[in-house]
């Protein structure tokens, strides 16, 4: 093995590594025993000289160094392939059923910089930190082994890769694909475009909580707020509801699923609206004075974007989480269910919980909490590494 340039960190920084947090900021850093070039293996130690383990180096972003192994590896083809293929052993335990999933995340495997998502035989590939962006070729060839896939996209539009020193970059790494690609979550039939969707193409991180909230769906009357192509919708649907309706602001989301559930024999049950969720609750909210709102959904929905980016703007974040919740639980009929989601990381369940219930008071309403939601087991959550939780949900029922 080649020696490697070693990385010295400041006094007080080796703990949060040795618990397993693999990202060395600029500041953490005491000195380089020698030049590195960005995106090269290095070796970090602490003060006292004991090894910590190996990383890429990259002096353009704030995260210099991100960490690979507690041990001495070696970033060649076995590196990737081994890496990939305990990953995917994750999924197939969790979620052995799954033909779509996501592959690799990122910190949640041991690969930061690194996403890889699997939609039926088409992989997508998402590269936010240099050192993986350097070797895609690596990666893409760990993949054609792994998998033997139709097409491997790569999906490089996201924001962090600026602050990575990293261009966009989207098209296709190997074999053929175009236009949008029919997959099956859950059984059930979706329409997905990996050149334009969100993230790289939809949200798989809620493929298990689709089927957990659809528990409470038969019969009932359903809203679907921030619906997206219809994933709680659609599996609310095929169970039994009576009714959905889903709101989504984006004209291609509405359209998108309309066709998706007409695909899946679910449109007579399903109607998709195009309006902004704020002003159409308000809207479906507005009474005389003096008049109440008559509740008339069994199920409601809350999905929203991420109201924040950032630590500054929780507040607003917050007023925005209260204002759906306030105007979606005047639309609950007693005995009801609200499945709410947040995917802030800034926002924890603690401040989500106080937000809601800050929404229920001023509603006099008592919820009672019947379960909690997280991510998708493809999602992994390490306790080491906070940044990997971000979603959480909750569903309460609306005391009668
Ligand atoms: N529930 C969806 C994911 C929702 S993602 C699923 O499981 O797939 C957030 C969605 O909210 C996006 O489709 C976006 O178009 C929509 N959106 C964002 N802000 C909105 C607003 N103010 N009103 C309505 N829709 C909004």
């Amino acid at each position: 093995m080649k020696p490697l340039s070693t990385i010295i960190v400041r006094p007080g920084e080796a703990d949060r590594i040795l618990t397993g947090h693999p990202w060395v900021y600029h500041g953490s850093i005491h000195h380089l025993t020698s030049p590195v070039a960005d995106g090269e293996l290095v070796q970090v130690k602490d003060h006292r000289q004991r090894f910590l383990g190996t990383g890429i180096y990259n002096s353009k972003s704030k995260i210099n160094i991100r960490l690979l192994s507690p041990e001495r590896v070696e970033l060649d083809a076995h590196f990737f392939e081994d890496r990939i293929r305990a990953a995917l052993a994750v999924r197939q335990r969790h979620l052995p059923a799954a033909t779509s999933f996501r592959v690799v995340n990122a910190e949640s495997d041991q690969l930061s910089g690194l996403i890889v998502d699997k939609y039926e035989d088409v992989l997508v590939v998402q590269t936010s930190a240099l050192g993986m962006d350097q070797r895609k070729e690596l990666i893409v060839a760990a993949l054609q082994k792994i998998f033997k896939p139709r097409a491997i996209i790569e999906r490089n539009d996201v924001a962090s890769r600026k602050f990575e020193g990293l261009a966009d970059a989207n098209g296709i790494l190997a074999g053929a694909h175009e236009g949008p690609l029919s997959i099956s979550l859950n059984g059930l039939k979706f329409t997905v475009n990996l050149a334009t969707g969100h993230k790289t193409g939809l949200y798989l991180d809620q493929q298990m909580n689709y089927e957990l909230v659809a528990r409470f769906a038969k019969g009932a009357q359903v809203l679907d707020c921030f619906s997206f192509l219809g994933g709680f919708a659609l599996h609310a649907a095929r169970a039994g509801a009576a009714h959905v309706v889903g709101i989504d602001q984006s004209a291609d989301a509405i359209a998108a699923a309309t066709a998706i559930a007409a695909t899946n024999g679910l449109a007579d049950r399903c109607n998709f609206e195009q309006a902004n969720v704020f002003d159409w609750l308000k809207s479906q909210t507005a009474v005389a004075p003096h008049e109440k709102v008559i509740p008339r959904y069994d199920l409601i929905i809350l999905d929203p974007p991420s109201f924040t980016r950032n630590r500054a703007a929780v507040p607003d974040a917050l007023r925005g989480y209260k204002e759906i919740h306030l105007r979606a639980l005047k639309l609950l009929r007693p005995g009801g269910v609200l499945a709410t989601f947040c995917c802030s990381h800034h926002v924890d369940a603690g401040l989500f919980e106080a937000a809601i219930m800050d929404a229920a008071k001023d509603t006099r309403r008592l919820l009672r909490r019947i379960t909690s939601y997280s991510q998708s087991p493809d999602h992994p959550i390490l306790p080491a590494i906070a940044e990997t939780e971000y979603l959480k949900g909750f569903a309460y029922e609306l005391a009668r």
